[in-house]
């Protein structure tokens, strides 16, 4: 199906909302999305015709919906390209898969004297499991700075790599700098160190490539809320390779094969890290969200996002005394900026009183902040349903925040 913005917008019914009698506009994206009426049907469908508990069940329910959640498996197996639907791990969101792999990871591979390495434009949950991990391991902790652009600093993490090393996690899109990284290229250099690479795509999967086989990943991480779909659900792919030779992350129903009072052995993939009972209904809804993305060349959806982003950045820099923070050359869906003499929260709140719903602070992000030198920012982010029209709505916003604050 060709993109049409007006019927896209007419797909996701909290845009008809009014805030304080204005029309919302919804620029708050990167924190999460909002869910196309599929997705809330097949929601509403699943607990008033399907559900029951998945996988151990022999009646016709249990069957329903285990059948539902599986091939929900396959539909994100076939969005990321992962070779099999077993590499396809449920979590509840990026953070619990990014600290499953930092935990079993670092069990079974990280030793006392070991590296692992992150960036310096990490979400805190791409951070601090890992920083927690290197504290139980007894390993270093080293971080990749960026530039002034907002380009992560590759000559750095070259001289960083080395035999010590045992993972790098990254994201492949920064959430408070909209910065993409070259996940190719820092892959490749992983690898030929012989390091192992997990990538955050939380705020890459829903806007660009997302090919975990072209891109050679061993782990990668992303949630279910910021693609459209529900919370509550997220994703863990993993190489069979790693899978297979991490230990379990948690104990309990589910992941086991045989228990006895001596010695547990454990389930086959993807179950060995699914212990307990699943978010059932998670993954059916996060398989219909890439349904709707299915719908679209995905290249008209980057186009869209893309046109709206550079005219976001070209309305914004007309205005006096206003920072735009990550200015890479490689960047998608996030305008961040303050504006000399205005609180970023102040301006948050104060565009809130005019419908126009922004995020301010530290995103958690806060080795960004402190590189920036600065305590927060406001940050508008896009999805697939925002308009230049909503643009040009929070730039006469601004400008009245401006006037009423005498700035
Ligand atoms: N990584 C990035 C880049 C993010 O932007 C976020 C959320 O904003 C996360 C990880 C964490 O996602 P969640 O809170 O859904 O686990």
């Amino acid at each position: 199906m060709t993109f049409n913005i007006d019927k896209v917008r007419s797909d996701f019914p909290i845009l008809q909302t009014k805030i304080n009698g204005k029309p919302l506009v919804y620029l708050d994206n990167g924190a999460t999305t909002q869910k196309p009426q599929s997705v809330i049907d097949a929601i509403t469908d699943y607990y008033t015709h399907s559900n029951a508990n998945i996988h151990r069940g022999t009646h016709h329910l249990s069957n329903v919906a285990t059948e539902a959640h599986e091939n929900a498996r396959k539909t994100v197996q076939a969005y990321i390209n992962a070779a099999h639907d077993h590499e396809v791990i449920f979590t509840r969101s990026t953070t619990e898969s990014v600290n499953l792999v930092a935990f079993s990871f670092g069990q079974a591979f990280v030793k006392p004297g070991d590296e692992v390495i992150v960036t310096a434009m990490e979400h805190h949950s791409n951070f601090v499991p890992w920083q927690m991990m290197c504290e139980r391991q007894g390993a270093k902790f080293r971080v990749v700075p960026f530039d002034e652009k907002g380009d992560l600093r590759l000559d750095i993490l070259a001289n960083m790599l080395n035999e010590k090393t045992r993972i790098l996690a990254f994201n492949h899109v920064s959430n408070s700098l909209g910065t993409i990284n070259p996940a190719k290229q820092i892959i490749q250099m992983a690898h030929e160190a012989g390091v192992a690479v997990l990538v955050d795509a939380a705020q890459s999967v829903q806007h660009i490539e997302h090919d975990v086989q072209a891109l050679d990943a061993d782990f990668y991480a992303f949630s279910g809320h910021k693609i459209y779909g529900p919370t509550g659900i997220g994703v863990l792919y993993g190489k069979e390779k790693w899978l297979d030779a991490l230990p379990p992350y948690q104990g309990g129903g589910e992941m086991i094969d045989i228990v006895t009072e001596t010695h547990t052995t454990y389930n086959k993939l993807p179950f060995k890290f699914e212990a307990g009972t699943p978010n059932v209904v998670g993954p059916i809804g996060l398989a219909v969200a890439i349904e709707y993305l299915n719908q679209f060349d995905f290249d008209e959806i980057r186009e869209h996002e893309d046109d709206v982003l550079e005219y976001g950045r070209e309305r914004l820099n007309e205005i006096p005394g206003l920072t735009i923070y990550g200015n890479s050359e490689h960047r998608t869906s996030i305008l961040a900026f303050n504006i000399t003499g205005i609180h970023h929260y102040d301006l948050g709140t104060l565009l809130d009183t005019q419908g126009i719903a922004v995020r301010t602070g530290h995103h958690c992000t806060q080795p960004v902040m402190a590189a920036l030198g600065v305590d927060g920012t406001v940050r508008a982010s896009l999805g697939i349903y925002n308009t230049k029209a909503e643009i040009d709505a929070m730039i006469e916003a601004i400008y009245k925040v401006r006037k009423m604050l005498g700035r």
